[in-house]
């Protein structure tokens, strides 16, 4: 029998005028971006993460130190891809994953169609094993804006 391995994995990153918003890769128009070291690509982060942790590699942080200012600004679809393609990372394939954004703006059912798209060609995934779920901080108020993800992964080695 194939063995499976579950993995999950969750991400915040405050919101600030003069950043760009990238959420699953994809640039979404927005008065507010993500800070961070990297793009600030909490879902891509999240999904890394759960890969990561799937396979017991350890966390995003240890692989891509926020330090490292050869990684200042870097995207999160390049450390994905090197998580992906590293020898160090068995080879598998995804079952399914799924995903979940907590944000209050913008309104992610108008951006949900580019978000897949780029999820899928991130993971080389089909969008009918990838979640993408939405949800709002329901009034709930921090110092800084928040955007934050989750995402579960099932992944079978080969
Ligand atoms: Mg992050």
């Amino acid at each position: 029998m194939a063995e499976l391995r579950i993995g999950q994995g969750c991400d915040s990153h405050v919101l600030a005028p003069g950043r760009p918003l990238f959420i699953g890769g994809a640039e979404i128009a927005s008065k507010l971006g993500a800070v961070g070291h990297s793009d600030g690509d909490c879902l891509l982060h999240a999904l890394t993460d759960a890969i990561l942790g799937a396979l017991a590699l350890g966390d995003i942080g240890m692989w891509f130190p926020d330090r490292d200012p050869v990684l200042s600004g870097i995207r999160s679809t390049e450390l994905l891809a090197r998580v992906l393609e590293s020898p160090r990372t068995p080879g598998f394939r995804f079952v399914n994953v799924d995903t979940t954004l907590i944000l209050d703006a913008p309104k992610i059912s108008e951006h949900r169609e580019k978000i897949l798209a780029s999820l899928e060609k991130g993971l080389r995934l089909p969008a009918g094993r990838i979640g993408l779920k939405a949800k709002t901080w329901e009034g709930l108020r921090f110092e800084r804006p928040l955007i934050a993800a989750s995402a579960s992964v099932l992944l079978e080695l080969l």
